[in-house]
């Protein structure tokens, strides 16, 4: 029996663990709780090492461009990649509210309570905290943007110094090596994972929750969907040569841990294994993009903010004009640059652009209670962005050392 699971493939058992999780929750209602141990077990595996994750990948990855220039190269295109599919994104969400209207006639009376919103700080100081005064202290508490910061740093460092840097890149070298083995056997168990995750909100919510907010849920599904199929498929193609269908075979099984886990950061070591082994991305690459992506690239949650926006202005019958349009593209992209990749960080980024619109923060209530469902496409699409990038950004740099080569062969 053990063997002949072993045989299936680890991404067919994980759309069976999905089917069963499904299924599970609807037959066994809230009682199907007990199996919540098995999720949390999966996802504190995953969390212990995200930080030294991406501490090690990062200063690799950096260390390992080499040069400055090319680290700027790199960095430049993944910058460009990044910010042109998130605004595509919010384009497709909008676009996608207007046609159907998901607020159009809700009902907003609504006696949940209202989550309070959380405070949020000026731009300025939110962008000053990315920069550490104590690197401990950032690891201890796993500020991901922070310890994103001196990882670039350590790793900018490291190529600057050269030659009496090497021992420090080869000890995080090892250490990333170390943290992808690991990855890989906490991996084999993404099928249970899953299940214990999934099967507990199915169960707890069941299908009488979503149905006053169907449409909505349904319209950021499906533009989800379509940003992912369309924008992706073209992305890949055109810049990679690569199929598509490939990509997402090769990115699925990290699509459907961050659908489960609603979390870019948690799915992180499952997104870097994939692109590796599946869309035979380097390591040079994956281990500089995938973490910056995993924060700062989040095409659904850009996606998700213009669709609950337009949604709140519907349900209460504000027309906005096109200058608010303009904002809600820009606090859209800039909302989702800044939320972090845990679960439920669009819903509070969703606070902000309320605020900065004056759209009734209640609407945040009602949203709540269905934001795990909407939190889950777009988790997935985040990290099927972050993967696309990476495959995109190989392909381009792969294609410049070949015309290197060629270029000297010839000279
Ligand atoms: N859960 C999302 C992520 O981790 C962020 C969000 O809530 O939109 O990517």
């Amino acid at each position: 029996m053990a063997e002949k699971v072993r045989n299936i493939s680890l991404l067919s058992q994980i759309l069976i663990a999905f089917v069963i999780a499904i299924l599970a929750g609807i037959i066994f209602g809230p009682s199907i709780e007990i199996v919540q141990p098995l999720g949390d077990l999966f996802l504190r595996l995953i969390q212990f090492i995200i930080v030294p994750l991406i501490v090690s990948s990062l200063i690799t990855g950096v260390a390992s461009t080499g040069s400055m220039e090319t680290l700027g190269r790199i960095g430049g295109k993944t910058f460009l990649y990044y910010v042109s599919t998130t605004f595509v994104a919010v384009s497709i969400g909008l676009l996608a509210a207007f046609l159907f209207s998901p607020g159009t006639g809700v009902d907003i009376s609504t006696s949940r309570e209202v989550p309070e919103a959380t405070e949020t700080d000026g731009v300025v100081s939110v962008l000053l905290n990315i920069i550490p005064t104590n690197p401990m202290e950032s690891l201890s508490s796993a500020n991901i943007l922070q310890i994103i910061f001196f990882s670039i740093f350590i790793g900018i460092g490291i190529t600057m110094v050269g030659q009496k840097a090497e021992p420090v890149q080869r000890f995080f070298e090892g250490f990333a090596e170390i943290m992808y083995k690991i990855t890989w056997i906490i991996m084999k168990l993404i099928p249970i994972g899953i299940f214990g995750l999934l099967a507990p909100i199915i169960g707890e919510y069941g299908l009488s929750v979503l149905m006053p907010l169907i449409k909505l849920i349904s319209v950021v599904a499906i533009a989800c969907i379509i940003h992912a199929l369309v924008t992706y498929s073209i992305a890949v193609k055109t810049f990679a040569k690569m199929n598509p269908l490939q990509f997402f075979k090769g990115i699925a099984p990290a699509s459907l841990v961050a659908f489960s886990t609603q979390s870019s950061s948690g799915t992180l070591p499952v997104t870097i294994k994939c692109s590796e082994d599946n869309l035979g991305v380097s390591k040079k690459i994956s281990s500089f993009i995938l973490p910056l992506g995993a924060t700062i690239n989040m095409d659904g949650t850009s996606l998700y903010l213009s669709i609950a926006t337009l949604f709140t202005a519907q349900a209460y019958g504000v027309e906005l004009t096109f200058t608010q349009i303009m904002i809600v593209v820009l606090i859209g992209t800039l909302g989702s640059i800044g939320a972090a990749g845990v679960p439920g960080a669009g819903l509070v980024m969703l606070t902000l652009v309320l605020t900065t619109l004056n759209l009734p923060l209640e609407a945040i209530a009602l949203i709540a209670g269905v934001d795990r469902f909407m939190d889950m496409f777009r988790t997935a699409v985040n990290i099927t962005g972050d993967a696309s990038g990476t495959a995109v950004i190989n392909a381009t740099e792969q294609k410049r050392d070949q015309q290197i080569e060629s270029d000297s062969a010839a000279g």
